[in-house]
């Protein structure tokens, strides 16, 4: 078999056996290749162009992996809604390290691959309904400028698997700058293990954090790190209204990519308390719960840390303290710029902080969609005539004028920062059932519109535009099963 480009280097072998299990993919009898990001292949060096559908059907089902690929489920544990459980990987199998031409190291997974030691009462299994719907989220978040783990492929096995009625199973591959979660270094940290979570440590600085192997206090400039860009990827994620559903520790990585899409989806309406998620009664991973159940997160990161910190237990959660106390301000001041781009502010001034708020508010009160109401002013359109928007329009015009900038100037910024088109969950819907009945062309449609989420002049995009009929409304997500 042709390599296809691929250059492993499997670093996380090196590390303790107890944080992984090496064992192959589950066989498939009749592999089938559903889709194929060619532009991410090209990226990572990977070259497909020479190959039979075969060669790459049996690639990405699992049936021969390349050449260097050294199959591993990953060991981690989690809070899961706030419960402390042991996990790992009980559906994916990490390839390995692939370097790209680039000189850039990245996990290559899939998900769907068959049963681990990991998988406690589960199949192992995937269907291709939430495959592709992991598949084009994470495409999509990516095309909006949001650091997220990337889909290279999808393809069915020829395997049946049981949900509430049999599903074709599907297995998707993955790519992450890592894998390594909360979780993972929970589960390091078990029974005391402070060797072992000091290791992992010092490997996932190597891996994302190499420049801070000099700080004063390493656990702590690694902590200040994770929670830099958990604070920034909340922020993207409240940017464009998207509702990940199981923020838990083990679906946080220490990357600052958004992992693991379930049941996530992007609202419509705007209501700080939406939730999707079926599974998640009390709204605790509501949309504008987010960042505090990021903060959470991270003091269950921080808690992992307290023996790396310092020897004496009482310094070392004082400076932890001190640490993680500092994401929510860390956060509002991201949050407040941002919701500042979106009014086309260039810098923020006294007052924008309630300028903001009061159209929030409004948008609230009157059920405006979130997406359209910002693309709306960034076009220029009034997107309501009542005049408790009037007032709040002349508001936002004169605070423009009287830090001198243009309407242009600020519509320009606007244009960066909110998305002409996002992944409406009825589109998204309509999609996977054609998806599941044979025809992929609205897929491929939805997927192509949503590539360019900020080309205001494409017209193309109006069909996704739309908020969803009564009748197309999704109240409900179901776990990625
Ligand atoms: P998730 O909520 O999808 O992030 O999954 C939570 C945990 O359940 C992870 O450890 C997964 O590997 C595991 N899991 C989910 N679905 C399955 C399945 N069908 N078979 C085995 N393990 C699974
Ligand atoms: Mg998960």
């Amino acid at each position: 078999m042709t390599s296809f480009g691929f250059n492993f280097d499997n670093s996380y072998l090196s590390l303790p056996d107890a944080l992984y299990s090496r064992l192959d993919p589950a066989p498939v009898p009749d592999p089938r290749l559903i889709i194929l990001n060619d532009d991410l292949a090209e990226e990572l060096g990977l070259d497909f162009s020479h190959s039979t559908e075969m060669e790459k059907s049996a690639l990405f089902s699992g049936k021969s992996l390349p050449k260097g690929a050294q199959p591993l489920a990953q060991a981690y544990a989690g809070h899961q809604f706030g419960h402390f459980t042991i996990l790992g990987d009980g559906r994916a199998h990490l390839w390995g390290e692939h370097m790209t031409p680039h000189g850039t190291r990245c996990d290559i997974q899939f998900k769907g691959s068959g049963r681990t030691p990991y998988s406690r009462g589960g199949d192992g299994r995937a269907a291709l309904g939430p495959m592709l719907r992991e598949y084009l989220m994470a495409e999509a978040m990516h095309a909006l400028g949001i650091p997220t783990t990337r889909s290279l492929a999808v393809a069915t096995t020829g395997d049946t698997v049981m949900r509430d009625k049999p599903l074709p199973g599907a297995v998707l591959t993955r790519i992450a700058a890592s894998h390594i979660r909360v979780g993972t270094f929970e589960f390091a940290t078990l029974e005391g293990r402070d060797a072992m979570t000091r290791v992992l440590m010092n490997y996932t600085i190597t891996r994302h954090d190499p420049d801070i192997t000099d700080a004063d206090n390493l656990a702590i400039a690694f902590l200040k790190r994770v929670m830099g860009r958990q604070a920034d990827l909340i922020t993207h994620w409240m940017r464009v209204g998207f509702i990940h559903g199981v923020m838990n520790t083990d679906n946080m990585t220490i990357s600052g990519e958004t992992i693991d899409y379930g049941p996530c989806a992007f609202m419509d309406v705007y209501n700080p308390g939406t939730v999707f998620s079926s599974i998640d009664h009390a709204g605790r991973y509501a949309y504008a719960n987010q960042p505090v159940i990021a903060g959470w997160n991270i003091a269950r990161l921080a808690e992992t840390l307290i023996p790396l910190i310092d020897d004496d237990v009482q310094v070392a959660v004082q400076k932890a303290e001190g640490t993680v106390n500092d994401f929510p301000e860390l956060y509002q001041k991201k949050w407040l710029s941002m919701m500042g781009r979106k009014l086309g502010f260039k810098k923020l001034h006294k007052g924008d902080d309630q300028l903001i708020s009061s159209l929030l508010d409004w948008m609230q009160k009157t059920h405006a969609d979130y997406t359209n109401t910002f693309r709306d002013l960034t076009m220029g359109v009034m997107p309501s005539q009542d005049s408790e928007f009037r007032v709040w329009y002349e508001q936002w015009q004169d605070r423009l004028k009287l830090h001198g900038q243009t309407i242009d100037h600020a519509r320009a910024i606007m244009q960066q920062n909110n998305p002409a088109v996002i992944p409406r969950n009825h589109n998204v819907e309509m999609a996977l059932a054609a998806a599941n009945a044979g025809d992929m062309q609205p897929f491929h449609n939805l997927m192509n519109a949503l590539k360019t989420p900020y080309a205001y002049g494409d017209e193309s995009l109006a069909t996704y535009q739309s908020p969803p009929q009564s009748g197309e409304r999704v109240y409900q997500t179901f776990c990625g099963t």
